[in-house]
């Protein structure tokens, strides 16, 4: 591995780095890294020359992502070491269990001080997501790492880059997606890594689909943005009278028919629509006493933020024409530069236009195997809010 690199802030760009931000833009660094590889272990010091932190060198706008805050710098095996090795003892701490058929966030990138790395369990197989290309200088490292501390538990590695979706899936690991099957609070699911933008499955909302089952019974429910089911069959399994999911992914919804057939709930009344929610919702004459709406993200840019703001409120106005009167509504948004705070003002907004009394039961958060730096908010990406509409 290339390095340590010393770098110098300019005068007085510390303050970030002392609050514990991962992130070292170019535009704070006294000169331009990229006559460094990328990947190359980086210290960060003040003006003065005195170590604040370490990290490794990216090309772009955030020069360095920092794992190591304080002046002593280790080498990057024993940071990545220590912090894959904290982030497991969190999810043991909160009664997570890494076995057979067990599905955890084992790494959540800065969250769990290891930024632009994703790694999630399922069942014995560990799908990483490397989100920054200079990243896969790591790749061997990380995988030694990961069998180290998991240990014979941990049957395979699958390795994904993120950095270019949509525009190339290049999985840089040989493997062929199979399906793996896991469970969630009982429910069994199949899960096919390297498939989309995440690992497989969409493990923050765990904890949702589990109030949604949980408040399900006897009511008829519409699952916008299905995916492959998750709050579908938990809503069944809950006993809801009936369930309709919607999808723009016919390959989801086709797994999520199989989903029902392994947990025994296909004699359960389930319709789904394969469509384009954004036209579809318009002309979709029926009402439903729970509605699930959680769309992709829907900005990828700071730039993007004000028209993603406006689609939210667009389609949570027509999602609330969609609630009887007295039911619930769960909603969404993953955009991370959507913030709570834009994305409560957008469905204020939209109660007001559909002409609906809303009422805040509770704000949703991701489940607790996916934290977020608090001196990180850009890490905070999935939020909601269970909304109960008059
Ligand atoms: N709630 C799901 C995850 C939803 S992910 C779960 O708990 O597992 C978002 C889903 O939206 C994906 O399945 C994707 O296929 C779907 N999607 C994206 N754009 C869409 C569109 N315009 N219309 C309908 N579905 C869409």
């Amino acid at each position: 591995m290339f390095g340590p690199v010393k770098l110098h802030l300019k005068a007085g760009r510390e303050d970030s780095i002392l609050r514990g931000h991962p992130w070292v833009f170019s535009g704070s660094l006294a000169a331009h890294v990229d006559a460094f590889p990328e990947g190359a272990w980086a210290v960060v010091c003040d003006a003065q020359g005195r170590p604040l932190a370490s990290g490794y060198l990216c090309h772009g706008s955030i020069a360095v992502r920092l794992l190591v805050f304080g002046p002593t710098s280790s080498d990057p095996e024993t940071a990545i070491e220590e912090q894959v090795k904290k982030a497991l003892q969190l999810r043991l701490s909160l009664g997570f269990r890494l076995s057979a058929e067990s599905a955890v966030r084992l790494v959540n990138g800065e969250g769990d001080g290891l930024p632009g790395v994703i790694a999630d369990w399922y069942g014995g197989f560990l799908v990483v997501q490397l989100h920054v290309r200079a990243l896969r200088a790591y790749q061997e490292l990380l995988q030694k790492i990961f069998f180290r501390v998991l240990g014979e538990g941990l049957k395979k590695i699958l390795f994904r880059d993120t950095w270019n979706y949509p525009s190339a899936e290049t999985d840089f690991s040989n493997e062929k997606p199979t399906f793996l099957e896991i469970r969630e609070n009982g429910l069994r699911f199949t899960v096919k890594p390297g498939s989309g933008q995440k690992t497989g499955f969409y493990l923050d909302q765990r904890n949702n689909r589990l109030l949604c089952r949980q408040l399900a019974a006897g009511r008829r429910v519409l699952n916008l943005f299905s995916f492959t089911g998750g709050f579908t069959l938990n809503a069944l399994a809950g006993g809801a009278q009936e369930a309709v999911s919607v999808d723009s992914s016919g390959e989801a919804l086709s797994i999520l028919q199989n989903h029902l057939k392994i947990n025994n709930l296909e004699k359960k009344t389930h319709r789904a629509y394969c469509a384009d929610i954004f036209k579809w919702i318009a002309n979709f004459p029926e009402t439903f006493d729970v509605v699930i709406c959680d769309p992709p993200s829907l900005a990828r840019s700071a730039q993007a933020r004000h028209t993603a703001i406006q689609a939210y409120k667009r389609l949570n106005e027509q999602v609330l024409q969609k609630v009887e009167p007295g039911g619930l509504l769960f909603t969404f948004s993953c955009t991370a530069v959507v913030s709570v705070e834009h994305f409560e003002g957008a469905l204020r907004a939209a109660a007001i236009s559909a002409g609906r009394r809303v009422y805040i039961l509770k704000q949703l958060d991701p489940d607790l195997d996916h934290p977020w730096a608090m001196a990180h908010p850009e890490g905070r990406y999935l939020k909601g809010f269970l909304l109960h509409v008059e």
